[in-house]
């Protein structure tokens, strides 16, 4: 497998990005630069801005302020569709899965959107051939990759919660993003599922772009290259993961948000 989409240019470029709801400044400023190939966790406290960050690189919703590049391409006014031409994926909740279909048909639906079948009567048939052929590869690595590989002729109804969410990311992954953009991927799972997702994640790691918002710190350390810390719409610190925890004011918004929320992380 290729690095997916390695060249000079950064996966993500953010500059001087702003957004505000109804005066609430949700997102300030922010600049971010993200190079391709790169693991960066963007963490902070609840109501940090973080999942606006999202949705404002995949552009559900628009900025108010600043540019936003998708491996050097100018998309601050592009749509979400063209983003995720460029390479942009996320991650969407369970409604995404085809309940009664088996893993290997949502796989399958996912990765066949990108063929398309020529014209001529023996070139579409010969590019529908090996087109079919690429995709039954491609849903077997994605597979892989999920580990749902001795699930495929499983329904979907019968997964567990934690298979669901893998297959979720196998889902994304089959449309061979450039960068993929993970927002609480633990959240509602078990130990051992939180466990397993960590792993998959780990391994994807380097073979594509992530950014990942991560609500324990101690997964997000791990899984990252880098560290964002976004409090109350602001980067407020970025390096490696053992700068941003030797970070003063990163400790003492995170002991802050513990008092207030008694979480044992934020
Ligand atoms: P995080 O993901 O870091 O917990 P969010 O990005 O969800 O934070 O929220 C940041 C701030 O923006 C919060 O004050 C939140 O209430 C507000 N906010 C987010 N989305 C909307 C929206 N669609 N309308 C109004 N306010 C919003
Ligand atoms: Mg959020």
């Amino acid at each position: 497998m290729a690095v997916i989409g390695s060249d000079q240019r950064p996966a993500l470029s953010l500059n001087g990005v702003s957004k505000s709801f109804e005066g609430i400044e949700a997102v300030v400023d922010v600049n971010m630069e993200i190079a391709t190939g790169e693991s960066r966790a963007l963490i902070g406290p609840n109501g940090a801005g973080k999942s606006t960050l999202f949705n404002l690189i995949t552009g559900e919703i628009p900025r108010d302020k600043g540019r936003i590049l998708v491996r050097g391409w100018d998309v601050t006014h592009q749509p979400v569709r063209r983003r995720i031409e460029l390479g942009v994926g996320r991650t969407y909740q369970t409604s995404n899965l085809f309940m009664d279909m088996t893993v290997r048909e949502n796989l399958f639906l996912s990765v066949w959107k990108r063929g398309r079948p020529p014209a001529g009567p023996l070139a579409t048939l010969f590019r529908a051939w090996t087109g079919y052929a690429r995709q039954f590869t491609q849903v077997m690595e994605v597979a892989e990759q999920v580990g749902l590989n001795n699930k495929l002729e499983v329904p979907v109804s019968e997964l567990s919660h934690g298979e669901h969410r893998q297959l979720e990311l196998g889902l994304t992954l089959g449309h061979k993003p450039a960068m993929l953009l993970l927002d609480e991927p633990m959240a509602g799972l078990s130990a051992n599922e939180r466990a397993f997702m960590t792993n998959l994640i780990m391994g994807l790691r380097g073979w594509i772009t992530i950014l990942i918002i991560e609500h324990d710190i101690d997964i997000a350390f791990r899984v990252a290259d880098k560290v964002s810390v976004l409090h109350q719409g602001r980067i407020i610190a970025e390096g490696t993961p053992s700068e941003v925890r030797a970070n003063r004011l990163v400790q003492e918004i995170y002991t802050l948000s513990q008092k207030g929320n008694g979480r044992g992380h934020a």
